[in-house]
């Protein structure tokens, strides 16, 4: 059986106008994570404040929901064993300037806000968010034909 874990990735705003969508999406890929959804859209303000509900009241709050809706978006859902932990480390540090060379926001970001990609930080982070965005019948479940070799372990 497939692992069922998901999480949702947003190549954000600045991810798309600076032409990064498909390196973004590739390195994920070439780690051997599943897509299971996708969809290109502009999110709209109200949406972008239910997205970003968990920092209301903080002084970038405002700020970062007129950017995550600024401009269109690339909203999608990965799957696979760890994968939070997987994209979250692949991502880097939340600020460009400090995250580390080597992980998306290290080595495409020097922004302080504008940092390309949104990822999942917990399950149930996951599942709230994933509901924002897809209904279940728009998730995609099936099994890749190298998934042993991808997934395979020695124990
Ligand atoms: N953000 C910001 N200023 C801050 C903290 C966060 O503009 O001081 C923005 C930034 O775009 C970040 C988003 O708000 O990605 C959500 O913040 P969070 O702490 O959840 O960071 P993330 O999980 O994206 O690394
Ligand atoms: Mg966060």
């Amino acid at each position: 059986m497939a692992a069922k874990e998901r999480t949702l990735i947003i190549i954000k705003p600045d991810g798309i106008q600076r032409h990064l969508a498909g390196e973004i999406i590739s390195r994920f890929e070439k780690k051997g994570l599943k897509l299971a959804a996708a969809k290109f859209m502009k999110i709209p303000e109200e949406l972008a404040r239910k997205h970003y509900a968990v920092h209301e009241g903080k002084p970038f709050f405002e700020g970062v929901v007129k950017y995550l809706a600024s401009s269109p978006v690339l909203v999608t859902v990965w799957q696979g064993d760890g994968v939070i932990d997987i994209t979250r480390k692949m991502m880097g540090a939340t600020f460009g300037f400090d995250a580390e060379p080597g992980t998306i926001r290290g080595d495409f970001s020097a922004s302080r806000g504008y940092n390309l990609i949104h990822g999942s930080d917990s399950p149930e982070s996951a599942d709230t968010e994933i509901k924002l965005y897809f209904k279940p019948d728009e998730i995609v479940d099936y099994e890749f034909t190298d998934e042993k070799w991808l997934y395979g372990k020695n124990d």
